[in-house]
This record gives structure tokens, sequence and C-alpha cells, in this order.
């Protein structure tokens, strides 16, 4: 079935017991046994939940994966991931991953003697010679946030392999839709469904596919053990938002490709930043079916972001991304202002640079909100 198909039948279709056509929310925290361990297959809803087996099943079938697990957020679901590792092993990470992302291992991980380097793993050669004896995970984000750097999952997950390493990819801003590591080779592929997958900014939620059944008997029991499960009410919401994803993603993609255009014509823009805009083209076209809906640009002073984003008529000034609403951010000022000033400046995250969560409104309207001459 084409995942446009997939994305609205997947998982399971209603319920058997009524016939209603979207699956019921099982607010429930038990099941009754017939005797001793004689259950129709749920005990315990921190174990299992037919509401949130639904949505599991559906993001596995979406990815391309064995086996799907819900969590109750994008750091839950990568906390869960994390704990596949041991004290002693090391891990390579994109050195642009989310910023929860970094803090986790860098402020909670490394109690527990969890050994890192965050390198740039667009850089093939860089990755090949950072690996350990005790590296025991490669953790990529393609594109990255805010400047839409690519990494090749067939590239970094060959060599994985080579040395039985475990390949991450944070799916987050391409979606499934757009983008199936798994069929690239990686082993595991996670999300903040609170971004695109929920695609409504009404939840927060994190899911993981894993590619076999020794990978899902781990994760199961890590999600079990450890508890940071998504609630009966969050899976039917994230189900309701998954149904619409590959028309809304349409629309995202649609609406960024103008966006961009538009954007290369105006003399205060300086450099814009899309998924195979300046280069990449290959790697987009190896892995992406399109560029999707995030833009970063840099234009030529602070006083003109501040022309840009006053009088929004539209767009929403705001942190996260992936919701039907365009929302736009200095990531240098809001998501990204730990990072010391010189270290942003010298990676390009500088104070004139804007990121715009393209959202899926008539573009015309996005447009204009961005026009500074009509201010
Ligand atoms: C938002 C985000 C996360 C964290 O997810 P939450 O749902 O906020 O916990 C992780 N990775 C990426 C790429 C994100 O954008």
């Amino acid at each position: 079935m084409d995942i446009r198909s997939l994305a609205i039948h997947g998982g399971a279709n209603g319920d058997p017991y009524t016939g209603a056509v979207t699956v019921p929310i099982y607010q429930t925290s038990t099941y009754a046994q017939k005797s001793i361990g004689q259950h129709k297959g749920f005990e315990y809803s921190r174990t299992g939940n037919p509401t949130r087996e639904v949505l599991e099943k559906l993001i596995a079938e979406l990815e391309e994966g064995y086996r799907g697990f819900a969590f109750g957020s994008g750091m839950a679901a990568i906390s869960s991931v994390l704990m596949l590792l041991k004290s002693g092993d090391h891990i390579l990470v994109s050195d642009d991953v989310y910023g929860g992302t970094f803090r986790v291992i860098d402020k909670v991980f490394k109690n527990f003697d969890l050994e890192y380097d965050f390198i740039n793993t667009s850089d093939i050669a860089k990755v090949r010679d950072s690996i350990k004896d005790n590296t025991k995970m490669i953790y990529i984000e393609t594109p990255t946030n805010p400047l839409m750097k690519l990494t090749s999952i067939h590239a970094i997950a060959e060599i994985a392999k080579e040395k039985g390493i475990l390949t991450v990819v944070d799916n987050t801003f391409a979606t499934p839709y757009l983008q199936r590591p798994i069929t690239q080779g990686a082993d595991i592929v996670l999300h903040s469904a609170t971004k695109y997958l929920g695609g409504h900014s009404d939840l927060v939620a994190g899911l993981v596919v894993v590619n076999n059944e020794e990978l899902g008997n781990r994760m199961h029991f890590i999600q079990n053990a450890v508890g940071a499960i998504l609630g009966p009410f969050d899976s039917w919401l994230l189900i309701k938002g998954i149904r619409t994803l590959p028309i809304r993603m349409d629309r995202h993609c649609e609406n960024a490709e103008q966006i961009v255009s538009w954007l290369s014509k105006q003399s205060w823009v300086k450099k814009i930043y899309y998924p195979g805009y300046n280069d990449s083209q290959d790697v987009l076209s190896s892995q992406m079916s399109k560029a999707g809906g995030m833009i970063s640009f840099e234009v030529d002073s602070e006083a003109t972001v501040e022309k840009v984003l006053s009088n929004l008529k539209v767009i929403t000034l705001a942190e996260s991304l992936g919701g039907i609403e365009s929302l736009i951010s200095v990531p240098a000022k809001m998501t990204h202002a730990s990072i010391p000033e010189e270290i942003r400046e010298k990676i390009g995250i500088t104070n004139r640079l804007i990121r715009l969560s393209v959202g899926i409104e008539y573009v015309e309207d996005i447009i204009k909100d961005l026009d500074i001459s009509l201010k």
C-alpha cells in the first residue's frame, strides 16, 4: 500500500466490538483476567494499551520497521533509546543535534559514565576516524536544526554495520512521508511526534521504531521497565494527526519551495538554509522525496530581523515547529540561546538568522507577512 493510503488505514481500522470507524480511547489502567494469567492480550496499561498499540503499529508500518513504541515526549523516546547502552559504552552524536538531546547526554547520561563525542556526521571520513573500540551507537539528525545540514544515512549505516554499531536517526524534521531511515540501513528511527506527526501543536509525544525482533524485545523491556509511555488520549490524538500527514506534508513542502524562491529574490536576505539548496543535492535525492517545510535564512541586520517579526498577521512568533500554523523564531535568542555567542557566530547561528516552520496556510498570506516592504 502506498504511504498515502497507509497513513489512513495503517495500525488498525476501527473497533471490532462496535464497528466504530475510529479506534476508541481505551482509558483504562488494567484488564480483567479470566483466571490467573488468562487475558485478552492486555494486563496493565504501562505494558500495553489497545489505543497505544494501534499507534505503535501505525508508525512501524509507516517507517517500514519491525515494531513501534510510543512515549510521553520526544525526549522520553530519546532517553529510552539511550538506555539500550550501558556505562563505559561510547556514542557518536551529530554536533548540531536538538538542544535537549545534547543536554540529556551531557548532563544526565554522563553521570552514568556514558562516553560520547559530538562530531560533524555529514563528514563520513570524520565519523569513520572517530569510532572507538567501545563505540556502540551512532546517533544522527538529518536535516538538522536550524541549519538544515544533511547526513547520508546509508553511508553512516554502512560503516556502523561493519563494526556491529547501532545507527539511530532522529527523523522528526523529515517524517516517514519524506524519508524512511530504516530502508537506508538504520536500526532505529525516532521522532518528536510533537512536531509534524501530531501536526496541530496540541500534544507532546515521542515515537521509536526498530528494525528487528531482538531490538523490539529490548525496547519493549525498557519501555515497560522505565515506564515513559504515552497515555491513551494522546495516543488517539496522535493517530488522528498522522492520518493526514501526507496531505499536510505535501502542502508544507509546496509552500516552503515557493517561499524559498521568493526569499532568494529579496536583497535583504543574505543566505538561505533549505535541504539541498546550497549543497548536498546528492544526499537529498538519495534519501528524501522532498526537502520539507523548514527554512532558515540570514538577513542583513538585526534591524531587519525586528522588521520581519513586526506586524505578523498569519505567522506566530514561537518555539516548536511542524504544526499546520506557520511559526517563526530567532534560534540565537530562543531555542539556541544557551550556546555562547562566539560559537553561534562561528557555526552560522547568528543573531540575524530566522527560522520559519512553514504552515499550510495560503502561501501568499505567509509571504505578505514576511515582506518588509509592506511594513
Ligand atoms: C522537539 C524535538 C525533540 C524533542 O522532542 P519533545 O517532544 O519536545 O520532547 C527532539 N528532536 C528534535 C529534532 C526536535 O525538534
